[in-house]
C-alpha cells in the first residue's frame, strides 16, 4: 500500500478504477465507491455496506476524501446569494458562492488561493498568489454547493458552474481540467459541459490549448480595455500577452471550437464606460462570434473606482448593438456580502 494517501476527489473515474485494480481488487468496487462519493454522497467507510470489509480496510489506509469545512457562511439580504468561506487542509481559505437566478442555481468556484494576475480592481488580485487548488479542492466546492441544495429539500440540484471565483483557472490548467472531467462524468455529478463557464483574464497559451483540446465548456475572456494601453492599466497581465495576441488566440478558439466567446467588461465610471470606449469595443470585436457581458464595477477596499450607473451601461450596450454585438448587463448579486465579481478575498 502506498504511504502517500491519494485523494479520491482528485481522481477521474478511470483513475479510481486503476487504483482499485492495482491494489488487487475488482473494478466493481471502484464503480461502487464512485457511486457512494458522487451519487449517495457518503464519505465514511463505515457507511459503505456494499463494499467488502477487506476492500474498505485497504481503501481507508490509502485513500482520503477532500473535505472543505465551512468556516463562515453569509447570506445576502435579498436571499439570492450565499457565500461560503471554506477551510483547506493547510489552513488556507477560499470562497465559493451560490447564486440564484430565475429558474437556475449557479456555483461560482475558485481555482487558486489568491491570484497572480493582479487586476487592479479585484480583491483576489490584491491578495497576490498563494497556491493552486488541487482538482479535488475544486470538485469539493461543487459538491458542497450541491449538498446545500439537496439539504434544502426543494428538489434543486447544481447544474451550472462558473470558474470565476478566486484565481485564474488557466494558470492552474491541469487541475482545473481534471476537475471539469470529474464534474461532467455522466456517472457522477453529470454536469453538462455547456453548463460550465471558464473565465480567463487572457492567458493566451491556455486559450490555445483549450481550443486544441476541444473541451465542452464556455469560455469567457475578461477584456476591460479595447486598446493595449487601456487594458494594461487595468489588467497587468496584458503586458505579457498583449491585446493583439489575445485577439488572435480568441479568433483561433472560435474557429477551432465553432463556439462563441463571452467577453467580460467591468464598467468603471469615467474609465472605460464612455461612448468612445463602446465604439472601440465594437471595432475590436466586430464580426466575431461573441457576446459582451457588461458588469458594473463591484467595490473593493483596494481600488477607488466607482461603478457605472445603469443608464450609462444601457447606453454602452446600445452602441455595441450598432456593431451587431449581443450583450447583457449583469444582474448584481451578493454585493452586500462581498460575493460579487472581483470581490472574493478570503482572509488567510
Ligand atoms: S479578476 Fe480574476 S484574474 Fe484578475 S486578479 Fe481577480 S481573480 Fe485574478
Amino acid at each position: 500500500m502506498s504511504a502517500t494517501p491519494v485523494y479520491v476527489h482528485d481522481l477521474t473515474r478511470e483513475e479510481l478504477r486503476l487504483w482499485v485494480v492495482r491494489h488487487g481488487f475488482s473494478p466493481v468496487h471502484a464503480a461502487r465507491l464512485w457511486k457512494y462519493v458522487y451519487l449517495d454522497r457518503v464519505e465514511d467507510w463505515a457507511h459503505m455496506p456494499d463494499l467488502p470489509v477487506g476492500f474498505r480496510r485497504a481503501a481507508e489506509a490509502g485513500l482520503r476524501f477532500t473535505t472543505l469545512p465551512v468556516a463562515i457562511e453569509t447570506h445576502s439580504t435579498d436571499g439570492f446569494t450565499r457565500k461560503y468561506l471554506l477551510a483547506l487542509a493547510d489552513e488556507h481559505r477560499i470562497e465559493t458562492v451560490l447564486m440564484r437566478y430565475t429558474g437556475r442555481v449557479t456555483a461560482c468556484i475558485s481555482s487558486q488561493v489568491g491570484c497572480a494576475m493582479g487586476c487592479v480592481f479585484c480583491a483576489t488580485g490584491q491578495m497576490g498568489y498563494i497556491r493552486h487548488l488541487t482538482a479535488g479542492e475544486i470538485v469539493a466546492q461543487a459538491l458542497h454547493v450541491d449538498d446545500e441544495l439537496r439539504a434544502a429539500g426543494a428538489g434543486e440540484r447544481l447544474r451550472n458552474i462558473v470558474l470565476m471565483g478566486m484565481g485564474e483557472p488557466l494558470h492552474n490548467y491541469d487541475a482545473v481540467m481534471r476537475a471539469v472531467d470529474i464534474l461532467i462524468d455522466p456517472s457522477g455529478l453529470a454536469l453538462g459541459g455547456k453548463k460550465i463557464t471558464l473565465s480567463t483574464v487572457g492567458v493566451v497559451p491556455g486559450i490555445i490549448r483549450l481550443a486544441d483540446e476541444g473541451r465542452p465548456m464556455h469560455l469567457a475572456v475578461s477584456l476591460h480595455g479595447a486598446t493595449q494601453a487601456e487594458r494594461a492599466a487595468l489588467v497587468p497581465v496584458a503586458k505579457k500577452w498583449p491585446l493583439e495576441e489575445l485577439m488572435d488566440a480568441c479568433r483561433y478558439y472560435i474557429a477551432k471550437q465553432q463556439r462563441k466567446i463571452f467577453y467580460e467588461w467591468t464598467l468603471i465610471a469615467g474609465k472605460n464606460d464612455t461612448p468612445e470606449n463602446a465604439h472601440a469595443v465594437g471595432h475590436l470585436l466586430k464580426g466575431q462570434e461573441a457576446q459582451v457581458n457588461l458588469i458594473p464595477l463591484n467595490p473593493t477596499q483596494g481600488y477607488d473606482g466607482t461603478p457605472t450607473d445603469r443608464e450609462a451601461a444601457y447606453r454602452f450596450q446600445k452602441i455595441l448593438r450598432e456593431y451587431g454585438l449581443p450583450s447583457t448587463v449583469r444582474q448584481r448579486r451578493g454585493i452586500d456580502i462581498a460575493a460579487g465579481c472581483g470581490q472574493l478575498a478570503a482572509a488567510q
